[in-house]
């Protein structure tokens, strides 16, 4: 009986010393909402978690927590064994680990496509600007778009400007992306040209959070679904799992509306 538990302590040792986000009892309030909840995710090297949940839930609050975009009240959230400390040049260094994709791809309008993918290169990693440039072409050569490198972000369709803001993400080389609704604001027909991109980033093993309501996506990309209800993470599953034989009421509601 013994050996079966010792076995099992080494192999949550060896798991946990393998991850590379931890959040602990992460609570945050914006005034009276209790938007996280005591929150506890912790994501594998290589791990590509979906999560889902109703509008309003605290989704978005859970990835601006992860690089500090927003504070929190009380709990810790760890980047590859280092805590996130509030402010400083810490920070700063941690935060440039941890890309970001958003919703309305934030480029920066009046700098070209190029220079969209030079600037954090340059700034924050202090790459010379022939090397940047050379990255940057190479990484909008690698998500698609490398023929639009001279033009400014306006110019582009939507979906080529959100696989732009992938490739500004991975010029970081980030340990982890943290996608927040990226397909949300695209029309219907270039969606899968960004979650093509994603995929491919998840199979090349990409640490990857996906705020996202592309189920086909989760199904085949996600190792792990989260669910989030009210703040709260209310259920954690593998996606044939979540899919197939939800276990909460909040889950069960929530899927039987969006499939
Ligand atoms: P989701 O991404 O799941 O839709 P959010 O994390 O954006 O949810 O928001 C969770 C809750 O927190 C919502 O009720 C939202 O109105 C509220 N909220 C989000 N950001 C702020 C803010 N900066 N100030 C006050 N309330 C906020
Ligand atoms: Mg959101």
């Amino acid at each position: 009986m013994s050996g079966v538990s010792v076995t099992k302590d080494a192999k949550g040792a060896a798991e946990a010393a393998d991850d590379l986000v931890v959040l602990s009892n992460v609570n945050k309030h914006f005034g009276a909402l209790h938007v996280l909840q005591d929150v506890n995710l912790s994501i594998a090297r290589g791990e590509v978690v979906v999560v889902i949940g109703p509008s309003g839930s605290g989704k978005s609050t859970l990835c601006r927590t992860i690089n500090r975009l927003e504070t929190v009240d009380s709990g810790t959230i760890t980047i590859d064994g280092k805590e996130l400390p509030s402010e400083g040049r810490e920070l700063a260094r941690l935060r440039a680990d941890v890309g970001m994709v958003f919703q309305s791809f934030n480029l920066f309008a009046h700098k070209t496509v190029l220079q969209n993918v030079m600037l954090g290169q340059m700034k924050v990693r202090k790459t010379d600007q022939a090397t940047a440039a050379k990255k940057a072409q190479a990484l909008l050569d690698r998500v698609g778009v490398g023929t639009q490198a001279d033009k400014y972000p306006a110019q582009l369709s939507g979906g080529q400007q959100q696989r732009v803001a992938i490739a500004r993400a991975l010029a970081m080389d980030p340990k982890v992306i943290l996608f927040d609704e990226p397909t949300s604001a695209l029309d219907p027909e270039m969606i899968n040209e960004v979650l093509e991109v994603m995929q491919q980033l998840a199979a090349e093993g990409m640490t990857m959070v996906v705020v996202t309501h592309e189920m086909g996506f989760a199904r085949s990309a996600a190792n792990r679904v989260v669910f989030m209800a009210d703040g709260k993470i209310v259920e954690e599953a593998q996606p044939e799992q979540f899919f197939s034989n939800p276990r909460s009421d909040r889950a069960k509601d929530f899927l039987s509306k969006i499939l």
